[in-house]
């Protein structure tokens, strides 16, 4: 199916990768995979979607779709290795895929979402990954109406992880090194916000938390928040971080404490996740920008300054 993309979400995932912090970049690499747009043309064997629908593209566009992690609907953990969106080769092994900061994308209908025309498209982008990116461990680790949830880091995947943990009922703590943000945490649902260089406050958290969700893309110490995880609880990475982080086995082994990572969500999951975000009025909170403005996002990315997610307008481009 071609898709005319309407916009695309800015994810730290694309700084990381244009500048290599991972390693294995493959350029030239046009990044984005959190896509939305209007469908323009299909081929023969379509059968989901029709000229003129809106559709979704997160992460990845295709995988091998034979493997067991494939036939669970986990596509994100294909045994042969999923087709990124971008920074990835397709089946053919040379032909570069290439992502959303683009006018048009040509995506398999199985690897498209179905999007609803009942939210501001816009702010439904970074849904394709940041939504879904948060919304798998809470639904993995089946947080729920009761429990304490801490999310590390107030930034797109942070932002939406509040939203989503308020949305099931738990309690919710901000746990940010930005002091500036607790007014924006408090209206996002939050309950409550801690400053992570206040250790009076770290010292109080400690061994409080049923599940905390990092999201930290830089440097950090893990050892600072699992000590507020408490007897039996989890903490569940999704930042990626390009450095190796130190986990001091003391920091998991007295109080039972699991440490654990996630990615994404298959695609049956990240249609659920937009369904389950249409029918509960949950979207990004968004900061819409022109293509040329690219570069002054992502500085201010880095800065820890993004209010809650870029989104490119493509009309722009
Ligand atoms: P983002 O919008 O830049 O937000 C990251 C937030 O983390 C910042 O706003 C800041 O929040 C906090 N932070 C940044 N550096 C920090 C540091 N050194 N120490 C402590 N806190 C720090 O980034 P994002 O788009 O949400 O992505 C976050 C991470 O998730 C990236 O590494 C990205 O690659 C990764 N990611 C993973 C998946 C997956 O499938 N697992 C999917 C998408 C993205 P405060 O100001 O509140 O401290
Ligand atoms: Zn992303």
């Amino acid at each position: 199916m071609l898709i005319e993309i309407q916009f695309c979400g800015v994810c730290h995932s694309d700084l990381h990768q244009i500048r290599d912090e991972w390693g294995g970049a493959i350029y030239p690499m046009v990044p984005g995979h959190e896509i939305v747009g209007k469908i323009s043309k299909i081929g023969a064997a379509v059968k989901k979607f029709k000229v003129g629908d809106l559709a979704g593209v997160g992460c990845f566009v295709d995988s091998c779709r034979t493997c067991s992690s494939c036939a669970a609907g986990n596509e994100q953990y294909c045994e042969n290795g999923m087709t990124g969106t971008y920074n990835s080769y397709e089946k053919d092994g040379k032909t570069i895929a290439q992502g959303g900061y683009s006018n048009t994308i040509v995506v398999d209908e199985n690897y498209t979402l179905s999007i609803s025309d009942k939210l501001p498209l816009s702010a439904v982008a970074p849904l394709l990954c940041a939504g879904i990116t948060t919304y798998s461990p809470l639904m993995h680790w089946k947080v729920r109406a009761g429990q304490k949830v801490a999310i590390v880091g107030l930034g797109g995947l942070g932002h939406m992880g509040v939203k989503l943990a308020v949305s099931l009922g738990a309690e919710i703590t901000v746990l940010s090194t930005s002091a500036s943000k607790e007014k924006d945490a408090l209206a996002l649902g939050a309950h409550s916000f801690l400053v992570t260089t206040d250790k009076e406050a770290v010292k109080k958290a400690r061994n409080r938390f049923d599940f905390v969700l990092d999201t930290v893309s830089g440097k950090h110490d893990l050892n600072l928040y699992l000590g507020m995880v408490k007897l039996d609880g989890a903490m569940v990475m999704v930042g990626l971080p390009p450095e190796a982080l130190p986990v001091d086995a003391f920091s998991l082994i007295p109080k039972r404490k699991t440490l654990a990572g996630s990615m994404i969500g298959g695609i049956r999951e990240t249609q659920e996740m937009l369904d389950y975000c249409a029918a509960n009025n949950i979207v990004s909170d968004i900061e819409l920008i022109a293509i040329k403005d690219i570069e002054a996002a992502y500085v201010r990315m880095v800065k820890g300054d993004v209010r809650y997610r870029f989104v490119i307008d493509m009309a722009t481009l």
